[in-house]
Formats: C-alpha cells, structure tokens, sequence
C-alpha cells in the first residue's frame, strides 16, 4: 500500500517535472530577397489561445529563438510596426524538447475550389478576404430622383477590414471559425 503510494507520487513528480521542462523553438524566416527591410521589424509571438506565452525580434539573418514552457498547441504569429498580426503554423510543444521550423514570408496559400484553405483548421469554408486601405470604406452613392440619398457598399461580397496602414507582408485572409488573419 506504502509502496504503491510512494511510486504513484513519484510517477506524478516525474509527470510534472517533465511536462514543465522549457521547450526550445528555432526558427529561420525565408524572406523573399526584395523584403528583407522587414526583417528589423519583426517581432514573433506564441499564443495559447489568446494568451501570450513567448515573444521576440528577429535576428538580421532571419533567425530566432524562443523558450516557452508550455505541453499546450501554441499558435505562431508574426507582426511589427505597420505589420498587421499575421497567423504562420500551430506548434505542439509537447512532441519535443526543441522545435525547428521554418517560416516562408510572403505566405503561400492554398486554395480549395474557388476559396483560401485556413492553414489552422484546414478548411475554406469561413475563410474571407481581408481588404486595406479605400477598398474597405468604398460604397456608392444613390441619388433618387426625389434627391434622398442612400449608400450601399461597394461590394455584397463579404471582407475583414482590415484597416488603413498596410505592408507586402500583411494577412490577405480571415478565418472566422478560428478568428486569425493569414
Ligand atoms: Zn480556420
């Protein structure tokens, strides 16, 4: 009973000291050559869920490291000074003790029919078109003859709006399922 007692303990200690241990993340952005001006603005964040467990600048070579102590699926952003918050890759600390990847900015997306896949939940069913800049605000005008007027927008088609400052390497898409730019 004692016996059984002492090695459930130690099998739970072990269990926490191991799931506690830090987990190591290197990565090495591949920016397009006639970007690399954005490398000095990068910052990289790891969330779980909403909240944030890790983030650092990019080195001038495109590297960057992070230790986060976390057994959680943590989902890697990018963003920076003009640069809208951007969705790369979910990571799953828990497989490893260090984690190597490799990010390719811009991004490529991957379309199923005539619709962008959510590189989260893999899908396109929820995946929208994020807009910048006039295109966001633009509607038309309607002038009846009675001279009242009414707007409608521009387009039915449905965008994010995503605001007016805007980058080469900003989000192009929205997916409503998961609430991430990509
Ligand atoms: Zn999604």
């Amino acid at each position: 009973m004692k016996t059984t007692f002492i090695l459930t303990l130690a099998i739970a200690l072990l269990g926490f000291s191991l799931s506690n241990r830090d987990k190591i993340i290197i990565g090495r952005i591949n920016l397009d050559p006639t970007l690399t001006a954005y490398l000095d603005l990068l910052i990289i964040e790891l969330k779980d869920s909403t909240l944030v467990v890790g983030r650092t600048n990019v080195n001038q070579d495109g590297t960057f490291c992070l230790r986060v102590n976390s057994n959680r699926p943590l989902d890697l952003f990018y963003y920076g000074l003009g640069i809208n918050e951007t969705y790369m890759q979910t990571l799953f600390p828990s497989n490893a003790d260090s984690i190597i990847i490799s990010l390719k900015i811009p991004k490529e997306y991957n379309k199923k029919g005539r619709k962008v896949v959510c590189p989260k939940c893999m899908k396109n069913d929820n995946t929208i078109p994020i807009t910048y800049g006039l295109h966001a605000t633009v509607i038309v005008q309607h002038i009846s003859p009675k001279g009242d007027t009414t707007y409608t927008p521009y387009s039915k088609k449905e965008y994010y709006e995503g605001g007016c400052v805007t980058s080469e390497i900003d989000p192009k898409y929205f997916c409503k399922r998961d609430k991430i730019k990509f």
